[in-house]
């Protein structure tokens, strides 16, 4: 089966990969090295509308489809993962429940202006003690009145410094496991939230994450995102998404170190002949295309049903499965390509290499989509 882009995403497509090219490329690695929050490439994508492709106009999005943002995810992560990163979670994990659970008040204050980029949001999952095993989680939250109180910590939120809102993860029981959680939202500037310093990471070191903590930090009871235990269901309504914007993700990613590659290979000479006429390059050149090849098909696939309104567990886990460890075998293929300059700083090969090491854990590592994968087969 042909994959077939409308002439709406094709152009889409250009747009994105012109913007890209233009504005986020020529400064990838400067804003890797600051690590400051990318507040003029936050404001870009919002003017031009990226954050509201996969909502629809009645809350300020374009209704664009989940292909087209898909597309979107791809061609920004060819030119930064950090700033992929920052506008996944802007454009889904940190306004979904938001959108979704959220009530008018929430929609006009928080979502709207998020879309437009006027607010940041984050996502809270992950705890120092919790990752893959959201059952896990220690951060409680408790009913008091017309209030719910929440005590515990979180890790590695992307946005935390700058999020004027989080999406957060609680226990309501924790003797439940994965059915006692559910999702709450917590404002900046609430009594009891702590944000803490930005981590120092090994890749996409062009955006902050950090920790957050909640020390009897109060809510209004309005702010349950999902009624009592539903959480982990709402989630794995989006989690199909997720994975496959991070497949997305991933292939930009190959496409970049490939493009790198090719270029290098044709120009860079040894023993009298630029490197592309050893097979051994070649070689490389060509399992990177395959892993291209094959990651658009399984990405794409997966987008259109998803579009269609499927759900697809076990294809999105593949997708993301695929991409995301092919981005890495690229990176790694390119480095080898340019050898020593593949390991210097003021070249971005290195940069691929480093960035594509998030994509085998946010979205699920490559171990439980393996699990989620064999389930899915074994339950035929
Ligand atoms: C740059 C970056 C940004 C991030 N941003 C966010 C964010 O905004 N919000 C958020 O909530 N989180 C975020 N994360 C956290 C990320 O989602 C988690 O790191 C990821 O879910 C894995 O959790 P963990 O690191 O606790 O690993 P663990 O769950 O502790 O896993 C450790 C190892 O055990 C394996 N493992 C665990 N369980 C099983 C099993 N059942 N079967 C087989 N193997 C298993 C894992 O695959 C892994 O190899 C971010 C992480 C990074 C690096």
């Amino acid at each position: 089966m042909a994959i077939e882009f409308s002439e709406e995403h094709t152009l889409f497509r250009q747009n994105v990969a012109n913007f890209v090219q233009r504005e986020v490329a020529p400064r990838a690695d400067e804003q890797d090295q600051s690590g400051a929050f990318p507040w003029d490439w936050f404001k870009r994508c919002a003017e031009l509308g990226y954050f509201g492709v996969r909502y629809p106009e009645s809350v300020g999005g374009s209704d664009g489809g989940f292909v087209a943002y898909c597309i979107m995810a791809e061609e920004i992560a060819r030119g930064s993962m950090s700033l992929g990163l920052i506008i996944s979670m802007q454009s889904m994990m940190a306004t979904d429940f938001v959108f979704r659970f959220g009530n008018d008040d929430h929609h006009r204050r928080l979502l709207k202006p998020a879309l437009q980029g006027e607010k940041v949001g984050a996502f809270a999952l992950t705890e120092p003690d919790a990752g893959s095993d959201l059952g896990g989680v220690r951060t409680t939250v408790a009913e008091d009145g017309d209030q719910f109180v929440l005590n515990g910590s979180k890790l590695w939120i992307t946005n935390s410094q700058v999020a004027d809102f989080f999406t957060v993860l609680a226990s309501r029981d924790r003797a439940k496991g994965v059915k006692g959680v559910d999702f709450f939202l917590v404002e900046k500037g609430t009594p009891g939230l702590t944000i803490g310093k930005d981590i120092k990471k090994l890749g996409t070191c062009g955006s902050v994450c950090g920790e957050v903590s909640f020390d009897d930090c109060r809510i209004p009871r309005t702010n349950a995102l999902g009624t009592s235990g539903t959480g982990a269901k709402n989630l794995k309504e989006m989690l199909a998404q997720i994975r496959v914007m991070t497949g997305a993700l991933g292939l930009g990613l190959s496409r970049a170190a490939y493009d790198a590659a090719r270029g290098y290979a044709k120009e860079r000479q040894a023993f009298g002949r630029p490197i592309a006429k050893f097979q051994a390059i070649q070689h490389k050149l060509a399992e990177m295309a395959l892993d291209i090849h094959a990651s658009k098909l399984l990405v794409y696939d997966t987008a259109a049903r998803i579009e269609a309104g499927e759900r697809p567990m076990t294809e999105s886990a593949m997708a993301k499965l695929f991409a995301t460890e092919a981005a890495n075998r690229c990176a790694d293929q390119a480095t080898r390509i340019f050898a020593s300059y593949g390991f210097a700083m003021e070249y971005p090969v290195q940069r691929f290499f480093r960035d594509a090491r998030f994509l085998l854990l946010g979205g699920g590592t490559s171990e439980l989509l393996k699990n989620i994968i064999a389930a899915g087969e074994l339950a035929k």
